[in-house]
């Protein structure tokens, strides 16, 4: 799942997620919504769906909000047991997110006590995502979490900007914003809405930071 630590924004390493665009899969090569380049990505083995073994440490939380829709969605088909994994909130754990939520400092501690536990998506021994399977990601699109759906784009302050991991397909060729959201197919409006109902998943204001032409409405689930 994605890292906390593939965020300074101009990283690094493998993550674990699928960006939200529209269904551009290739059956046997790529999850529905997935991007094209996901499946060349996937095909070398590099996906973000991994995570290092020993980096779990790193691998985004889960909101309640999230594990809920995934237990609603699937409790039927893939049954319950192993899912999910808790973590303790490390000191590099809480300064990642510090990085990826600057200024909202006060309310990552209320949420995130140092050295208590949160939740994440547990992995197999190998590293992967509990859901991966071997045609991408086994949740439908609107069932996984919000960092999966963004990834490899990001919000700050507003502006759209991009995660840079050496491995990623998607940024490779896109090189930059336009770009990505090119590959994506999708817009900034709409990354920024799904980021605005990511912070609004752990109750951080949607738009905090956001410039008021840019805000856009964040309310409802989906
Ligand atoms: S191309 Fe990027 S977003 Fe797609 S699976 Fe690979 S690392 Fe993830
Ligand atoms: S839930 Fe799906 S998209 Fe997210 S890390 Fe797991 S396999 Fe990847």
């Amino acid at each position: 799942m994605p890292r906390t630590d593939d965020t300074s924004l101009r990283p690094a390493r493998a993550a674990c997620a699928r960006p939200d665009s529209a269904d551009r899969s290739q059956p046997g090569q790529a999850g529905p919504g997935d991007p094209a380049a996901c499946a060349v990505c996937g095909a070398r083995g590099e996906t973000c769906c991994r995570v290092e073994p020993g980096g779990e440490e790193f691998c985004f939380p889960l909101s309640p909000m999230e594990w809920e829709r995934i237990r609603e969605c699937m409790g039927a088909v893939l049954g319950e047991k192993g899912w999910f994994a808790e973590e303790i909130n490390t000191d590099g754990f809480l300064a990642n997110l510090r990085r990826l939520f600057p200024g909202c400092g006060a309310a990552l501690e209320r949420l995130f006590p140092a050295y208590r536990p949160h939740l994440r998506l547990a992995v197999d021994e190998t590293g992967a995502c509990v859901f991966l399977g071997p045609e991408g990601c086994r949740l439908p699109r609107e069932a996984r979490p919000y960092y999966c759906r963004l990834y490899p784009a990001w919000v700050v302050g507003g502006r759209v900007t991009l995660f840079t991991p050496e491995h990623c397909e998607v940024v490779a060729r896109g090189r930059n914003v336009p770009g990505l959201l090119r590959e994506l197919g999708t817009t900034a409006a709409e990354i920024r809405l799904l980021y605005g109902r990511l912070r609004l998943a752990w109750g951080l204001d949607p738009d905090e930071g956001t410039p008021p032409a840019q805000r856009a409405a964040t309310n409802g689930r989906s």
